[in-house]
């Protein structure tokens, strides 16, 4: 997997692109074969069985325990729609558990700080090797010159900042149907844009409480926080049975009776977050429909009512959970779309489906970060490989780029290229080095 995370250069953009990268594809397609020579005909089978089955049949072919079974379900359903019975669900188990952290596979961590520290420790690092970063700043269209080609963008408050270059983040569908102009961009590039999937079933709880969760099911008894506290903390489903009817009822256009839960507490392990003997607890929830059927997110009966459930079912599991709650912050679908420009309220900037990764994702013909607008770029999640704090695509977009302007002639980008290069390499080095400082500790997490 490490291989495709990483594969920059699949796709042509021109024919010149097309000839130059022709050796580079050819390399890289002959060391997936002989990758999958390697692996031999056994694994090849069981590594396709992986990536194609649903979840449930996945694990139950691995394992026996319902609630064990349930806990890793979870992972293959988290920022989808589908359920434990989705084919392709494997793949996002699969895309959930590859992480590693400090080369321990599997691990999952937590930055002291929150995650909001990845995006400070990277800023800083580029900020030491010369980069202006502008935050704040809303993006209302990109600008395109006569010849269709990028020309910097506009921000919502009428100032210009003029680019030969610009990488978006933003989702597909923002970067394409919102802020490039529709006339330069072909018609089929635009309808697989808009008809991609960005549907999404989570909602995320954010709490503050005013003592830790007190597990009926764990009698360890410590001063402060236990082993208990530290890891993912899994809530309602003790079977895959009980996912898919939490999935079921979404399908049926209804939020989850009984949803799934994710539940971590970072204030255990991060003494920065929260005042002595408080502590903040972040709820993953599934599956709450964009637009249900029986209400709407923006009514506030409706959206209390609902936090009501999630909260009466960790008191199944921990009596007086709901009486420790001091104020929450709730994010639906439709409000993570409106506050963070998540189109559909969908994590990973569209569905990790078979049918949208790899040389599908955003859209078939334009997986290399390329796009139809020559000096634009995608280097976000809705980009391979998909979604999650791991940093793949915008590195392998940045290589694009740096691909590109060393391949333009003018004495003008041959300066730049050195100057881009200059600052690419400064950062890679500074990130290395400060990333860890800046970090400060990093935890890591596992499930419980
Ligand atoms: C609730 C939730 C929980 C998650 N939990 C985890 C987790 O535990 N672990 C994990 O690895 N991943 C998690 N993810 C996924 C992870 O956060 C994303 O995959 C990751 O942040 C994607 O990074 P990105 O740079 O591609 O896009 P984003 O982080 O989405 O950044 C895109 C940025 O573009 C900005 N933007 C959009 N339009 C404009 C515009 N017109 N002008 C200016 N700016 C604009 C947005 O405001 C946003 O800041 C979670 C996501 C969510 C929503």
């Amino acid at each position: 997997m490490q291989m495709l995370i990483q594969e920059t250069s699949q796709e042509k953009a021109s024919f010149s692109d097309r000839m130059r990268d022709k050796s580079h594809r050819s390399v890289f397609w002959a060391h997936c074969l002989r990758r999958a020579f390697d692996l031999g005909q056994n694994e090849m089978v069981n590594f396709m069985e992986l990536l194609l089955s649903p979840a449930w049949k996945v694990l139950n072919k691995w394992f026996e325990t319902d609630v064990l079974k349930a806990t890793l379900a979870t992972d293959a359903v988290i920022g989808t729609t589908g359920s434990v019975h989705t084919p392709g669900s494997g793949y996002v188990l699969l895309h959930h558990v590859m992480g590693e952290t400090d080369g321990a596979q599997g691990i999952w961590s937590y930055v002291e700080g929150g995650m909001g520290a990845v995006s400070s420790a990277i800023g800083n690092a580029a900020r030491e090797a010369g980069a202006q970063i502008v935050t704040n700043a809303e993006v209302s269209r990109l600008m395109v010159d006569e010849y269709g080609r990028a020309k910097g963008v506009q921000l919502a408050d009428g100032s210009e900042v003029h680019s030969s270059i610009v990488l978006s983040n933003a989702t597909p569908y923002r970067t394409f149907m919102e802020l490039v102009p529709a006339d330069v961009l072909p018609d089929g590039f635009l309808r697989s844009v808009k008809y991609a999937d960005y549907s999404s079933g989570s909602t995320k709880i954010n709490l503050a409480v005013d003592r830790l969760p007190s597990f009926q099911s764990c009698k360890l008894s410590y001063p402060h926080a236990g082993p208990q506290h530290r890891g993912t903390i899994h809530i309602g489903s003790e079977s895959m049975e009980e996912i898919d009817s939490a999935c079921q009822d979404a399908v049926n256009g209804v939020p989850s009776r009984r949803p799934v839960i994710e539940m971590t507490i970072p204030s255990v392990l991060d003494k920065t977050i929260a005042p002595p003997g408080k502590h903040v607890i972040n709820l993953f929830i599934q599956y709450t429909p964009y637009k249900p059927s029986d209400g709407s997110w923006m009514d506030p009966v409706y959206r209390k009512s609902f936090a009501d459930r999630c909260f009466s079912l960790i008191d199944e599991y921990c009596p007086g959970f709901s009486s420790s709650v001091i104020d929450y912050d709730m994010l639906t679908p439709p409000d993570l779309e409106r506050e963070i420009g998540l189109t559909g309220g969908n994590l990973f900037h569209g569905a990790m489906g078979l049918d949208s990764l790899f040389l599908m994702r955003p859209v078939k013909g334009w997986s290399n970060y390329r796009t139809p607008v020559q000096g634009l770029y995608l280097c976000g999640s809705g980009a391979h490989p998909g979604g999650g704090v791991m940093g793949a695509p915008g590195r392998n977009a940045a290589q694009i780029v740096l691909q590109d302007v060393k391949r333009s002639s003018s004495f003008e980008q041959e300066d730049g290229v050195i100057k881009f290069e200059n600052m690419a390499q400064k950062v890679s080095r500074i990130l290395g080095r400060r990333t860890r400082e800046a970090l400060g500790t990093m935890y890591s997490i596992e499930i419980n």
